[in-house]
Formats: C-alpha cells, sequence, structure tokens
C-alpha cells in the first residue's frame, strides 16, 4: 500500500478553531443525561468500580445477546485494538486488511513485529473479500475489517460479510471493527456480533466515542471468543484503565435512545449538506454512511491543508491510490457552512 497521511499545521489554540472536522467526533455529545452521571460518580471515586463496571457489562451483554465472558471492556476501543494485536503478532506472522484501512491496529501489528498485508478495495469501495480470502496463508494470524471504513467511510453489505466471517474465522480469527455502525442506514441489525454469539472466532469492537458523542471520556469494547478474550485478559487486563465516571455515562448514554437517534439525524443533514456541496463542485466523493466523508483534492496535500487551516478549518488529508484525499468529519450545520464556504473559495 501507497497509504500516507499529510502531516496538518500545528493547532497552538485547538478551541481558536472554526470548524473541528478532522477527528471524527460527534459535535452534539455527550449526551445531557450521560454528563450528569458522570458528574454525579466522580463523588465516588475513591473506590475502585468493579460493581458498576459488572453492571455495565451485564448491560452490554443483555444488547448485544452475548454472555458477560464474551466481553472486554476498555478506555476506548483503540486501547482494545491495540491489545489485540498485541497478542496476536508477539510472535510475527501477517495480517490481512483492506487498502486503506483504519491503521491504529495495524501499527501495533507491524511495530510488535507482523507484516501488513493492505487489499485494495473494489472499484465500489467494499471491502473485496475474495481477495482477501486468497490473501490467507500459513502466516496470516489475523484478518481486520472496519465497517463503516476508516478513511473511506464505506461500507461493505453485511449479508457478504456475514458469509465470509463465518467461513474464515474457522481458518484465522477476523476482526470487524464497528466503531461507525450505529450511524449507518441499518445500524447494528448489519453487526457480526451474533457471529460472536454463535461461538465463532469473531471479534467486534464498538466505541462510545462516536454515536455517543464520549470521545474524552475514554470508554469502548470488544466482543469475542471466550477463550481468546481470556488470553488478552491474561497479558493485560481489560476494565482495569476505565475511570468509574466512564462507566457511569456509558451506561446512561446506553438508556437515552433519543439523544441517540438526534444524534444520527443531524449527522445524516449535515452529510447530505456536504454531498451536494461537492455535487455542485463536480467532486466524486466515495459514498458515506456515517460521520464523515472521503473526496479526493487536485492540490497537493499540504498546500491544501494550509489554505482550509488559514480559514481555522481541520480536516485530515490522505494519499493513496495515487491521489491526494481530504477526509471531513460531520460537525454541526454551522461549522459545515463554514467548510462550503472554504471549499467554494479554495477550489474553483
Ligand atoms: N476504530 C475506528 C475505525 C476509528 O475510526 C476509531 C477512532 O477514530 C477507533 C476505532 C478508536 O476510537 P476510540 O479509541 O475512541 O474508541
Amino acid at each position: 500500500s501507497t497509504f500516507s497521511e499529510y502531516t496538518p499545521p500545528v493547532i497552538p489554540d485547538l478551541d481558536s478553531l472554526k470548524a473541528r472536522l478532522l477527528w471524527n467526533e460527534n459535535p452534539y455529545g455527550p449526551s445531557p443525561k450521560a454528563a450528569e452521571a458522570f458528574k454525579n460518580a466522580v463523588e465516588k471515586g475513591n473506590h475502585y468500580s468493579w460493581n458498576t463496571l459488572n453492571a455495565l457489562i451485564q448491560k452490554i451483554a443483555d444488547k448485544e445477546g452475548v454472555n458477560i465472558n464474551q466481553i472486554m471492556m476498555g478506555p476506548g476501543s483503540s486501547d482494545l485494538l491495540e491489545k489485540t494485536a498485541l497478542l496476536h503478532f508477539m510472535k510475527g506472522g501477517n495480517i490481512v486488511t483492506g487498502d486503506p484501512c483504519y491503521m491504529s491496529l495495524v501499527h501495533v501489528a507491524t511495530a510488535t513485529g507482523g507484516k501488513w498485508k493492505p487489499i485494495k478495495l473494489t472499484s465500489r469501495y467494499e471491502h473485496d473479500l475474495k481477495a482477501m480470502e486468497k490473501a490467507i496463508d500459513s502466516e496470516t494470524k489475523m484478518v481486520y475489517i472496519t465497517n463503516p471504513n476508516n478513511p473511506t467511510a464505506t461500507t461493505t453489505p453485511a449479508k457478504k460479510l456475514y458469509e465470509f466471517c463465518e467461513r474464515v474465522s474457522e481458518k484465522v480469527p477476523v476482526f470487524i471493527d464497528e466503531a461507525y455502525l450505529e450511524l449507518s442506514e441499518n445500524g447494528l441489525q448489519d453487526s457480526m456480533a451474533p457471529l460472536v454469539a454463535k461461538g465463532k472466532n469473531v471479534f467486534v469492537s464498538r466505541t462510545f466515542s462516536k454515536i455517543h458523542g464520549m470521545a474524552g471520556l475514554r470508554i469502548g469494547y470488544m466482543l469475542g471468543n471466550e477463550e481468546e478474550l481470556k488470553k488478552i485478559n491474561a497479558i493485560t487486563r481489560g476494565g482495569m484503565g476505565i475511570t468509574g465516571p466512564s462507566i457511569m455515562a456509558a451506561s446512561a448514554s446506553m438508556d437515552d435512545s433519543d439523544f441517540l437517534s438526534m444524534c444520527k439525524m443531524k449527522i445524516k443533514e449535515t452529510r447530505e449538506y456536504t454531498f451536494n456541496l461537492l455535487k455542485s463542485k463536480n467532486i466524486p466523493y466515495m459514498p458515506s454512511e456515517t460521520n464523515f466523508i472521503i473526496f479526493p483534492v487536485d492540490m497537493e496535500g499540504d498546500e491544501f491543508l494550509q489554505k482550509i487551516y488559514d480559514r481555522k478549518i481541520a480536516v485530515r488529508m490522505f494519499k493513496f491510490w495515487d491521489k491526494n484525499w481530504c477526509r471531513v468529519s460531520m460537525g454541526t450545520m454551522d461549522e459545515m457552512k463554514l467548510f462550503a464556504e472554504a471549499i467554494n473559495e479554495i477550489i474553483v
């Protein structure tokens, strides 16, 4: 893969940004109920949080249809991606992923001694499941798929993915990163979690950072085969890194379905607005069902970044498939209007 990222200009004061569209955050979060639960839990900060953590695990088990031993909690899903990579690649091997893909698990896999086998997405921007299956060899320790994918925002159809996971997990563990799935049209209907419930060697990760708007509160979880999770927990325990207030906030947020639907709806509105902007400029963006959009830019990445950062708007620029790409996260409608103004000025 030729995947790389342009280094953005340094932002001395993040609060001075007019539009913060670089980290796929949720501009509406956290839910007021989650914030309240967080504040109330601070006073119990002298206690370890095992009771409340166990209650949250039970709540997640009920929601996902798995048992409590098929859940591992972490301070954000990054922590779980990285721990999984550590365990699987400490004796080398290779990891098969899409190209491009979200790099946090891959970075740890390669830093630990593993090799990366990226397989280009299809012309419809789906994971090329046939080619990925072919790429598996005797050294393959894991297949990693993000659905919807990052940085492309594109979706691989759930039915195809389910069949792939069911078959391939007989050979190697398959890790499905569902950080953005709740924001997609079908939402959790398209989850691979039922495969975990069936005892397959499949991991599914989720986070409170995206639709729940709690990126700074650091909490996420992973579902997986009981025996596999035991091996990871033996090296580094799941729940130890999470704070009590974040546990209470996560639990309250799970109950606030009105807030979650509001976020999904508003993000869809800003996505439609941004699609219309890009259409009006004849820019061939990739389809997205989530809270960011990627589109090609016919300009040097550094130049584009400088121009848009000069307008106090932060986005990301990647390079892959011999093109430069701008990835823009969905902010509030006001932020997207500023983004539109900037695009209309920079791209003529
Ligand atoms: N997975 C994907 C695909 C992501 O894009 C991100 C964050 O942007 C994460 C995982 C990690 O998020 P967190 O550690 O906040 O749960």
